[in-house]
């Protein structure tokens, strides 16, 4: 574990995300907590506790190895759905474990089933339909024999849903693709029901699908970027204030990210700072070194952008970030020492760094850099 930095995720913030979400969505619609890498990145061993606390009881994982983590501490209190991949070595934990998981193909069907007879447990499954993100799932030509074999193999399966995902749902750009996805699942919908096969459920909707097209949210909305407290993008957000008289975000940042200085330096004018020479100080200049690098999830393409919070304020990382470690200017700071308190995601005082700042800097989406925040850094869970 490291020590040289902490990750606080607020209970209060999440439980205020999920009352938000539980609202908008009204009683009758599921919530399925997703919470595939690392529960994006929070941890997912302590996300999921405090989601299941904040009345959580639904969560969607990418693969086994997620799903065990789940089951190891909420087991039997929760259901796990598997969106991504079930491995012929996995299939007989799924199985015997009452996983649901998304069956995409015809190959991992007919495991599914074959697993099921062999131990006398119905597999719990959801059929991904292909509506046109050109991924995973079942093309509507492929429903005939998909059919068949369920209808022959009726007594080794649940129908727990029939499922779809869209594919860039986030931005109005995207629009006229979403929508006829939309219409596809719909009518592939209705192909399987007319023979008389009954799914327990229908969803397709991400954070971003609920909100842009409330008609995706079905009987259940897999949600992950907003329970984090983060909008899928700036035109979802936008989106949502449209349609509303308070112009507050209604979502609460869960995560906090804080290490603390280990050295301060004073550099002359005239000096490079750090390896090569990116960042030449063209003053004098006070320097304080953070023990956080790449290895720790903070992307190099933060070099000379990225900003952390120190005694309230902005400063810039100057220099490239290094493996373990990163040089950030202190010169119009006023005695910043050893031991000082560094925000990397998060608040002091009354200003902060949130995710999506970092992320417009380096280019890159939420999602990723929440993803590559090391799973060794110690997570706190806070108030
Ligand atoms: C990741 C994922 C989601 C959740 O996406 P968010 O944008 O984070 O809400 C939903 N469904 C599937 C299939 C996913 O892979």
């Amino acid at each position: 574990m490291h020590t040289n930095s902490v990750i606080e995720l607020s209970q209060n913030a999440l439980k205020n995300n999920i009352a938000f979400l539980r609202k908008t969505f009204g009683s009758k619609v599921q919530l399925s907590s997703v919470v595939k890498g690392n529960a994006y990145g929070h941890g997912i061993y302590s996300f999921t506790s405090m989601a299941y606390a904040a009345g959580v009881n639904h969560f969607s994982v990418f693969d086994v190895e997620e799903a065990k983590t789940i089951h190891a501490h909420l087991n039997q209190k929760v259901t796990i759905m598997v969106m991504g991949l079930v491995t012929d070595e996995d299939m007989e934990w799924v199985i015997t474990n009452e996983v649901e998981f998304f069956v995409f193909e015809k190959k991992r069907l007919l495991k599914a089933l074959k697993t099921a007879k062999l131990f006398q447990k119905k597999a719990k499954i959801h059929i991904e339909l292909e509506t046109g993100m050109n991924r995973t799932g079942f093309d509507k030509k492929e429903l005939g024999s998909l059919i068949a074999i369920l209808k022959k193999e009726k007594e080794y399966f649940e129908f727990k849903g029939i499922c779809t995902h869209y594919a860039g749902a986030e931005s109005i750009a995207n629009y006229y693709r979403i929508d006829k996805q939309i219409k596809k699942f719909e009518e592939m919908h209705q192909i399987i029901v007319a023979h008389d096969l009954k799914p327990e459920i229908k969803h397709s909707a991400c954070s971003a699908a609920s909100i842009m097209f409330p008609q995706t949210r079905m009987d259940l909305v897999r949600i992950g970027i907003m329970q984090y407290g983060l909008w899928p993008s700036p035109e979802v957000f936008v989106n949502y204030l449209n349609t509303k008289k308070s112009k507050v975000d209604p979502l609460q940042r869960v995560i906090t990210w804080k290490s603390k200085i280990m050295n301060i330096k004073t550099v002359q004018a005239g000096e490079f700072i750090g390896y090569g020479n990116s960042f030449l100080a063209e003053r004098k200049m006070t320097i304080a070194v953070i023990p956080i690098g790449y290895s720790h999830g903070y992307s190099r393409s933060l070099s000379n952008q990225g900003r952390v919070l120190i005694k309230g304020h902005r400063c810039m990382v100057v220099g490239s970030i290094n493996m373990n470690m990163m040089t950030v200017d202190v010169t119009d700071i006023s005695n910043a020492k050893i031991e000082d308190e560094v925000i990397l995601i998060g608040r002091q005082d009354n200003i902060s760094i949130s995710v999506a700042s970092f992320s417009d800097l380096s280019n890159q989406l939420n999602y990723e850099l929440l993803t590559r925040i090391s799973k060794t850094i110690p997570r706190k869970i806070t108030d």
